[in-house]
């Protein structure tokens, strides 16, 4: 290897870390959003038995952040491991390149009878692409109308839509993109509500915020206004005063603007309703789904369109107005099947209702960690909370989020934190006693971190 690798400076030589041979069995592998000198070695998970993640050693670690907030059943749920067993037997892939399937045909009327407004789904395999599909589609719908004149992309500061180059131009958190700043495509930002970080209140906030995309739209050269729906979760939970978003759609319809939601961390239940757009009444032209579209089983992202911008990519082959967008695993068939399964048992178990009981399970401790010394902010809607620690410095070498994993694990429950922000994001179904239980460790948790951050 060493001969292969090019000569450098004797300076930079000394300056670059020691790489050293690993030793044998040492893992290979690279963790996201990682720095992997801080953490060296992962408790290793076996196995998941329903809210819980069991690791090699035996400790069981209650799932806080549902698995990066897809689980919805809990974890080895038999009903999704068979569903996509059977499919996996039957047709593990075939692509929607010339032919179709029958999972991806019923996933897609599944998800146009639960997302009022829309006619099709676009499939892509995660919440990322899921996103570039939305605002390839909102871009090309411009241009197969032959419009010239709405070049502009609106967003939000502080949005959150992937970390692909397209998602992280539209969406931007400082904190995790700004290594790439410069490759970004241009897009105009308009506040979000923040009415916390503000010190202002939340009528006043979301009124001045609506104001603002409002003056931005009326400039009419406005493609789309792609923003999350319900609330920004990994921009820092903010969630929206009541009326903003709907003030937003209105606006779009008025400037004529599309409206581009993504609910890949909002929707299908997580903030109450499988559509949020509808709690937030506010119909989009195009609207993003994944992380629970499988219950957290497989990876599959969807995107859906209503009649309109779908009918201005119809025409002649040579006029090319088809989508120009499409991935090697898009609608694969085990994903689709695990998908379908999942919502079966939304409806079979009435989970929106179950969630809406438990939520206010989940915000009734939202009070009891706001008392808590060194917090300065709970924030929840749904089956999602985000607790904002004051800021302090972490003990030496070591970051917020490492602290917080060692402490929850150390009590049982496996977490990961958005900056200073404990996260608490449980399986939808998450039965109410077991919420209070990984309520009652995150408090203990946070009472200690932030008396470690002093
Ligand atoms: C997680 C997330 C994405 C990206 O989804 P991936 O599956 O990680 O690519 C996009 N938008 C929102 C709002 C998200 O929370």
């Amino acid at each position: 290897m060493a001969s292969t690798a090019r000569a450098k400076p004797a300076a930079a030589r000394r300056r670059a870390p020691r790489a050293g041979r690993p030793a044998a069995g040492e893992s290979r592998v690279w963790h996201p959003n990682t720095q992997m000198r801080e953490w060296g070695a992962f408790d290793e998970v076996v196995r998941g038995e329903g809210m819980s993640l069991v690791c090699a050693d035996g400790t069981r670690l209650l799932d806080g952040v549902a698995s990066m907030w897809c689980n919805v059943w809990g974890h080895s749920r038999r009903e999704l491991a068979q569903a996509m067993a059977r499919q996996a037997a039957t047709l593990a892939h075939s692509p929607l390149f010339n032919l179709t399937h029958g999972p991806a045909e019923r996933l897609a009327r599944e998800l146009v009878a639960i997302a009022p407004g829309m006619d099709r789904a676009f499939y892509s395999d995660n919440g990322s692409t899921a996103m570039e599909a939305a605002v390839k589609m909102a871009i090309q719908h411009w241009q197969n109308l032959g419009e010239r004149s709405r070049p502009s992309i609106v967003a939000l500061e502080g949005g959150y839509h992937g970390d692909t180059f397209g998602a992280m131009s539209v969406g931007y958190v400082p904190g995790f993109f700004s290594r790439f700043r410069r490759m970004l495509f241009g897009v105009s930002r308009v506040p979000a509500p923040d009415a916390f970080h503000r010190g202002i209140g939340a009528g006043d906030d979301a009124s001045q915020c609506a104001d603002a995309a409002e003056r931005r739209l009326a400039r009419g050269d406005v493609a789309a206004l792609v923003m999350e729906s319900g609330a920004q979760m990994a921009g820092g939970v903010r969630i929206y005063p009541r009326g903003y978003q709907r003030e937003l759609a209105r606006a779009c319809r008025r400037h004529g603007a599309l409206l581009v939601l993504d609910e890949v961390a909002t929707g299908l239940g997580r903030l109450g309703s499988i559509a949020e757009y509808t709690a937030q009444r506010s119909r989009p032209d195009i609207v993003a789904f994944g992380k629970m579209l499988t219950g957290g089983y497989a990876t599959m992202g969807a995107t859906l369109a209503t009649r309109a911008v779908y009918a201005s990519f119809l025409g002649e082959h040579h006029e090319s107005r088809h989508l120009f967008h499409g991935h090697t695993y898009t609608g694969n068939p085990v994903a689709a099947a695990v998908a379908l399964e999942n919502l079966r048992l939304y409806r079979r178990h009435g989970l929106m209702g179950r969630v809406r009981r438990t939520s206010r399970v989940l915000g009734g401790h939202a009070a009891e960690m706001a008392r808590i010394p060194g917090v300065a902010d709970v924030r929840h809607r749904g089956m999602a909370m985000g607790i904002e620690l004051a800021r302090g410095a972490p003990p030496a070498g070591q970051s917020v989020n490492r602290v917080v994993y060692e402490e929850g694990r150390g009590r049982g429950v496996y977490l990961r934190t958005l900056g200073n922000i404990v996260m608490v994001v449980p399986p939808l179904a998450m039965p109410a006693p077991q919420v209070s239980r990984l309520c009652a460790a995150v408090a203990e948790t946070v009472a200690s971190v932030a008396r470690r951050l002093g």
